[in-house]
């Protein structure tokens, strides 16, 4: 009996030599130490030996059975070994390929002429002053110098939130106010950038959410005088030396006097053309000296300071700056436009 058990370990083991994959390996396991598999089978038939014959042959069978699991396991580490060695050959990357470089991001062309307007501006000392996109409707209109049923709100017809009173706001003038209560007594030179909201129909030249850059001075000496030579400054520095400006009187409620502020087309330089609506002139800002009450409300003496405004478009730079024809690529998120810059 014990001879037989010989032949069963021997002819498994040299089976288990023959098994190359992890699947002949699991049939291997199965005809030999599965439930009716032979070694199995060989450990029933112990039930019908004599007693005298017993613990030998036991001795023997769970021997064979535990050469049987020991190559089992040795035989599947190997094969796991050989697998990873295989797929590593296999998928093996190739170390001298050029890399994949990410494609690096960039500023967007709006943030872009930002920062260009922020640099101009700040080499005429004028610090960035960030005031909040969510006013009140007190900031936004009635401190500068707007009640409510004031005519001119109807130009501003801007996002109402659901608590009475606060809005979005559609323009960066009531930051003047802030900054006005924020550094009182003393002269201001701020910039206030930033996104301003209208309720408007959406036009090659109107969008509801647009970026607006504001300019305030306020000071015991600040003329006409001071904001013509800014902004005719802040011009030439963005669209080139020798650039015209010229200022036409208009009428805003924070400012007296007011100007719209017009630059010589960047296209036609002055001759006409279909940008300029065959006038010659672009307009680039509003602008004006700051209304008494707006100083007043602000905290400053009307009688001893004085103080002027204007406000840009940012966009409306960029879009005369790199001849961008509707303003609607700003905020369309089309990387075929935004990869342009
Ligand atoms: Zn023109």
């Amino acid at each position: 009996m014990t001879k037989d058990l010989d032949h069963l370990q021997r002819e498994a083991l040299q089976a288990l030599e023959a098994v190359d994959d992890e699947g002949a390996l699991t049939g291997w396991r199965t005809s030999y130490l599965g439930r009716k598999g032979e070694v199995t089978e060989a450990v029933k038939a112990l039930g019908g030996l004599s007693p005298a014959e017993r613990p030998a042959y036991g001795r023997r069978v769970n021997e064979v059975k535990q050469a049987l699991e020991a190559g089992y396991e040795a035989r599947l580490q190997e094969l796991k070994e050989a697998g990873q060695a295989r797929s590593l050959t296999a998928d093996a990357v190739d170390v001298t390929l050029p890399g994949r470089p990410p494609r690096p991001g960039r500023l967007h062309p709006a943030s872009r002429t930002l920062r260009e307007m922020y640099s101009i501006f700040g080499e005429m000392g004028f610090q960035i002053y960030r005031s909040c996109d969510v006013e009140t409707d007190e900031f936004n209109f009635a401190l500068l110098n707007m009640p409510p049923h004031h005519p001119a709100r109807d130009m501003w017809d801007t996002f109402y939130t659901t608590v009475p009173g606060v809005i979005l706001r559609t323009h960066t003038s009531p930051g003047q106010v802030r900054a006005m209560r924020a550094y009182y007594p003393e002269p201001i030179r701020v910039i206030l950038p930033g996104m301003c909201y209208r309720y408007e129909q959406l036009t090659a030249r109107s969008e509801f959410m647009f970026n607006q850059l504001e300019g305030l001075a306020v000071g015991e000496t600040i003329t006409m005088a001071d904001l013509k030579g800014t902004i005719v400054a802040f011009a030439r520095r963005m669209f080139g030396a020798g650039r015209q400006v010229r200022f036409r009187a208009s009428h805003f409620p924070f400012t007296e006097p007011s100007a719209e502020v017009d630059m010589d087309c960047v296209l036609c330089r002055g001759a006409g053309c279909r940008v300029c609506k065959y006038t010659g002139w672009l307009e680039i800002a509003g602008a004006g000296m700051v209304h008494p009450v707006v100083l007043e409300n602000g905290g400053y003496d009307p009688d001893r300071y004085t103080g002027f405004a204007f406000g840009l478009g940012p966009e409306r730079v960029a879009m005369l700056k790199y001849g961008i024809e509707d303003i609607r690529y700003f905020w369309g998120n089309d990387l075929r436009f935004l990869a342009q810059f």
